[in-house]
C-alpha cells in the first residue's frame, strides 16, 4: 500500500497494465520500475517518485561489475532470509591470474574461466569473472596483464591491489570494463577513492575482522564520493578464525536490512582462495576452499574471489548458488517452445506438455531413455505442472494456437496428430477445434509412453 499511495493513482494503463495497483505489484517484485510510469515524470508528482525511488531502493545497494552483456550485478538484497521474500543476485564467482603468469597461461586460463559450463534444468551455470592480482609489485607488469586479460574475454574483472599506483594503470586500461578496485584500506583509501570517483568504479572496502573499522572506513569513502562500495571483512582459513569471519558477514547484513545502518547498506564479499596460501597440497586446498565458498554464499556474500576451477570443487557451488537464488515464488520452468529429442523427422510422433521444468525433463528423459525420436511442443503454463494447468485452466485452445504458430510444427510433420498428457483427457475435444488435429489422449506417466506407442502410433 505504501507503494500505492505514491503512485498517481489514476490508472491511465500506459504502463502497460490496468491499474496503478497492479503496477505496485510488479514494482515490489521488480518487474518493472518507476521510469515504466510516465506519469510520474510530471512536476505535479516530484515528490512521489522521489519518495516512491526511497521506498523502493533496496537495503543492500546493487552494485555493478563489468559491462554490456556479462556485467553482473551483486547486492540489491532486500530479506535476511529467502523465504521472506527472494534473493536477487546470484553470488559472482571470480577466479583469479597473477602478473606473474606467462602471458599465454594467462590466456589459457582466462578462456578456461570463460568457457567452464554446467547445465542444469536447461540452464547453463557459469563462471561470472576474473580476479588480476598484482603479485609482482610492478605496476607496469600488472597493466600488462591486466590488457591481456581484457583482450582475451569480455568477462568483470576485479583489479586486485593494494598499490594505488597499480591499480590506478589497471583502472586505466580495464575503464571500459567497469572494474572493481580491489581493495581499499585503512592505509590507502583517499587515494583509491579519489581514483574510484574519477573514473565513477566501485571499491572493496576491506579491514579484516574488523566490523567497527570496516563501517568507519566506509562511511570515509562513502563522504569522499564513492557510490559504489563492497563490503570485505577477511577471510580467515578453515579453523579457528573461520567462525568469526560468518558472524562478521551475519552482522554486517544484519546491520543493512534490520538496523539499515548506512555504512553497512553495501554488497559483501569473501575471498576463499585463502585456502591457498601457504598450500602446498592442491587437492587439499582447492577441498577447503569450496567449504569456505560454500559457507561464504550461505551467509550473504555477493562476490567472491576463488582460484580452484576443478569441476569437482566448482559444482557443488554452482548447485548451491542456484538452489539458494531460485525465486522460491516462481515455479522452474523451461522456455516454451518446440523440443527435438534425437533427430525427429515428418513422421515422428508429436507430444504436448507442459512448461514446468520438471514435467518437461521427465518426460524428454523418458523419451531419449527409449530412444523415440520426436517432438515435445511445450506449451506456456507459466511454469505449472499439468494437472495443475489442467486445474488452472492454463492449457487453453489459445495456448496450444500459440505454441502450433510459434513452433511451425504444422511444417515439420507430415502427419496432424498431437499426442497429449492423459491427465488433459477432457479437453480432447476444445484442442481438436482450435488446431484442426487429430488429438490422442496418451499415458498419465510418460514412463509409459514406449509401449503405448507400440499398442497407438503405428495404427493411430
Ligand atoms: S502509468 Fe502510472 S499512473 Fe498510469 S496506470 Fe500505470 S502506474 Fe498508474
Amino acid at each position: 500500500m505504501d507503494v500505492y499511495k505514491n503512485l498517481p493513482g489514476i490508472n491511465c494503463r500506459k504502463c502497460g497494465v490496468d491499474t496503478c495497483m497492479a503496477f505496485a505489484s510488479k514494482l515490489i517484485e521488480r518487474a518493472a520500475t518507476p521510469a515504466d510510469c510516465p506519469p510520474l515524470d510530471e512536476e505535479k508528482y516530484a515528490s512521489k517518485k522521489e519518495a516512491l525511488i526511497k521506498l523502493l531502493s533496496p537495503p543492500v545497494k546493487e552494485v555493478v561489475i563489468g559491462s554490456g552483456e556479462r556485467a553482473v550485478k551483486v547486492g540489491g538484497e532486500e530479506v535476511m532470509y529467502r523465504h521472506e521474500l527472494t534473493y536477487f543476485n546470484p553470488t559472482a564467482l571470480f577466479y583469479d591470474v597473477d602478473d606473474t603468469m606467462p602471458a599465454e597461461e594467462l590466456q589459457k586460463r582466462v578462456r578456461e574461466i570463460e568457457g567452464f559450463g554446467v547445465e542444469k534444468i536447461g540452464r547453463i551455470l557459469r563462471l561470472d569473472g576474473v580476479a588480476v592480482r598484482c603479485k609482482s609489485g610492478d605496476p607496469t607488469a600488472f597493466g600488462e596483464a591486466v590488457l591481456n586479460v581484457v583482450e582475451t574475454t569480455e568477462l568483470p574483472v576485479v583489479l586486485c591491489s593494494y598499490d594505488v599506483e597499480a591499480l590506478e594503470v589497471g583502472a586505466e586500461i580495464a575503464i571500459d570494463r567497469r572494474p572493481l578496485l580491489y581493495a581499499a584500506t585503512p592505509d590507502n583509501w583517499e587515494k583509491v577513492a579519489e581514483l574510484a570517483v574519477r573514473h565513477s568504479l566501485p571499491i572493496a572496502a576491506s579491514v579484516p575482522g574488523d566490523v567497527q573499522g570496516l563501517l568507519e572506513l566506509s562511511r570515509r569513502l562513502k563522504d569522499a564520493g564513492v557510490e559504489d562500495i563492497v563490503l570485505d571483512t577477511g577471510t580467515a582459513p578453515l579453523g579457528d578464525g573461520f567462525a568469526e569471519t560468518i558472524n562478521n558477514l551475519a552482522i554486517l547484513r544484519r546491520l543493512a536490512i534490520e538496523e539499515e545502518v548506512p555504512e553497512a547498506m553495501y554488497p559483501l564479499m569473501g575471498v576463499p582462495m585463502v585456502s591457498w596460501l601457504g598450500s602446498e597440497d592442491e587437492v587439499h586446498a582447492a577441498y577447503e576452499e569450496a567449504a569456505i565458498a560454500a559457507s561464504q554464499i550461505m551467509r550473504y556474500c555477493d562476490l567472491l574471489i576463488l582460484h580452484s576451477t576443478e569441476i569437482w570443487s566448482n559444482l557443488p557451488l554452482l548447485n548451491l548458488r542456484l538452489n539458494i537464488y531460485t525465486d522460491p515464488r516462481v515455479p522452474v520452468s523451461v522456455e516454451s517452445k518446440l523440443y527435438e529429442i534425437g533427430n525427429p523427422d515428418e513422421s515422428s510422433p508429436v507430444f504436448l506438455t507442459t512448461n514446468f521444468a520438471l514435467t518437461y525433463f521427465t518426460v524428454a528423459s523418458d523419451l531419449e531413455s527409449a530412444k523415440i525420436p520426436s517432438y515435445v511442443l511445450v506449451a506456456d503454463t507459466e511454469g505449472l505442472a499439468v494437472e495443475v494447468s489442467m486445474a488452472g485452466k492454463k492449457i487453453t485452445p489459445e495456448v496450444i494456437q500459440d505454441i502450433f504458430k510459434r513452433s511451425k510444427i504444422e511444417e515439420k510433420v507430415k502427419h496432424r496428430k498431437l499426442i497429449i498428457p492423459g491427465v488433459s483427457a477432457r479437453i480432447k475435444g476444445e484442442l481438436e477445434d482450435a488446431t484442426g488435429w487429430e488429438i490422442i489422449v496418451g499415458p498419465k506417466d510418460s514412463s509409459q509412453i514406449p509401449g503405448f506407442l507400440q499398442k497407438n502410433w503405428a495404427v493411430a
